[in-house]
């Protein structure tokens, strides 16, 4: 019986730190990994299940390997849905021979064992003997143990913890994934280190809320310390990227870290969700009054900051002065980088229960005025840059297609001479997966920086030269 596995990953960063773990815990066991679903003995869908949209895409993607599954080859779903719905997912997708949910991966090689002795079974009811843990511990585990982890490229997201403890009236997140708790330090750092020595150029930090790092030791302002022992220790460490912190969590040290050090990219991404003052007490989330003291702060502190942030219209009970509240705040904030949600009512949830609930062509109509509104702000503020030099991070190589304004998805053709040869990168404003990309001229070494100036600008790219 050969060994090999496919890992296709949905949702967020955070997944994809999980399927890390995943991968590595089954190498670690003599699994290899494989590329493409047909040359693997097990396939496993890391799903999300966080909105309808994002678990209509895991049981699509369910679907499309059970169509190719071979009858001696394993399908599993991991992740989030399963932890939401458990087994009722092989009813919807009855190709899946076994389901284990988001806290369990440790376990992976074990269940993979047991289903080819005993056939499909769903590991969330696998007892603590067979799991070799009591539950919560292996929950724990899955975010405190340290395994050996492969760069997948110049970029990587590590998680620093799992879990939230916030009260967010629309977020299913903590139902899923439990209580806050913070990965150790010493593994955090290991972890970098051994990122860094593959090539890996830039970390992104990311869980639920990143700034309540060390809040589940009793400590505060443990994220700032983590974030100078990662600078000061992590040689060869280029870029430290920040995400998914919280407004009430953002302290002055904090700020002053990420102004100090130059490894810190001037890049915070920060959920705000609202701008309307009832909004945010019915969403059960920091008041504006605190957030905006901290942008001005972050901002005073960080003159050429890149602010991403997302927000969520159609909340339960959105007014159209509540909206236009919102808008206002865009207009007047103008964050670098947003993404605008619709509203989804998630099962479990205090507001899932809440009135009225807010149309489906209002929530669409309001998400389409915000992007509007922001592409512009967006466009404004790349145009900003034309004439100025930025560091690049090259992550790929391609053809620009002829007569191409601008194309994120270059095309190499192995035989075509590298006329129209391009590069696609990254600046300090880009997270990988979320933002915009920079378009450089000319094939540059990939994984390694490149000095750029921009010499034009679309809503969301850039492209430019290398100097
Ligand atoms: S902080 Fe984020 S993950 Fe936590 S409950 Fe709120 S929205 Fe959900």
């Amino acid at each position: 019986m050969s060994n090999h596995f496919f890992i296709q990953t949905l949702g967020c960063a955070k997944n994809t730190a999980d399927s890390d773990g995943i991968g590595a815990v089954l190498e670690r066991a003599g699994f290899q990994g494989v590329e493409t679903p047909e040359d693997a003995d097990v396939m496993i869908v890391n799903t999300c299940g966080f909105l309808q949209a994002s678990r209509e895409e895991s049981l699509e993607a369910m679907r499309a390997l059970g169509q190719i599954k071979q009858p001696d080859q394993l399908l599993i779903a991991a992740g989030c849905l399963i932890s939401r719905y458990g087994e009722n997912v092989k009813r919807q997708v009855p190709k899946v021979d076994g389901v284990i949910d988001a806290g369990k991966w440790i376990a992976m090689p074990r269940f993979i064992r047991y289903l080819r002795e005993h056939g499909n079974h769903d590991g969330n009811w696998l007892d603590e003997a067979f799991l070799g843990l009591p539950r919560e511990q292996l929950h724990a585990r899955s975010v405190i143990e340290h395994f050996p982890r492969h760069a997948h490229g110049p970029s990587a997201f590590l998680k620093i913890a799992d879990g939230c403890d916030r009260p967010c009236t629309f977020c299913i997140i903590p139902a899923i994934k439990g209580t806050h708790r913070s990965k150790p330090m010493e593994d955090v750092i290991a972890e970098a280190r051994e990122l860094v020595a593959q090539g890996v150029q830039e970390i992104v930090l990311v869980a639920q809320d990143t700034t309540a790092y060390g809040w589940d030791w009793n400590q505060r302002d443990v994220l700032a310390t983590l974030m100078e022992r990662l600078c000061s220790e992590v040689e060869g460490l280029r870029w430290l990227r920040l995400m998914y912190a919280y407004p009430g969590h953002v302290t002055p040290r904090l700020i002053e870290t990420m102004a100090r050090y130059p490894q810190i990219v001037h890049y915070l991404d920060i959920p705000l969700q609202h701008a309307d003052a009832q909004v945010l007490q019915r969403m059960k989330r920091p008041n504006l009054v605190t957030t905006r003291r901290m942008l001005e702060d972050l901002r005073a502190a960080m003159l050429d900051l890149a602010l991403r942030t997302t927000f969520i219209v159609g909340f339960p009970g959105e007014t159209e002065d509540e909206f236009d509240a919102l808008l206002e705040f865009i207009e007047e904030q103008e964050f670098d980088r947003v993404g605008v949600f619709e509203y989804s009512r998630e099962e479990g949830t205090p507001a899932a229960t809440m009135q009225p609930q807010v149309s489906r062509q209002v929530r669409a109509r309001r998400r389409h005025e915000a992007m509007v509104l922001q592409q512009k702000i967006s466009l404004n503020k790349n145009r900003a840059l034309v004439g100025r030099t930025l560091d690049v991070l090259v992550e790929g190589v391609g053809e620009l297609a002829p007569n191409a304004q601008h194309t994120r998805n270059a095309r190499r053709d192995p035989e075509l001479e590298c006329g129209n040869c391009v590069s696609i990168g990254r600046s300090y404003r880009d997270a990988p997966e979320v933002d915009g990309v920079v378009i450089v001229q000319n094939e540059l070494p990939v994984g390694k920086f490149a000095r750029v100036k921009i010499a034009q600008a679309s809503e969301y790219d850039l492209l430019g030269e290398p100097l």
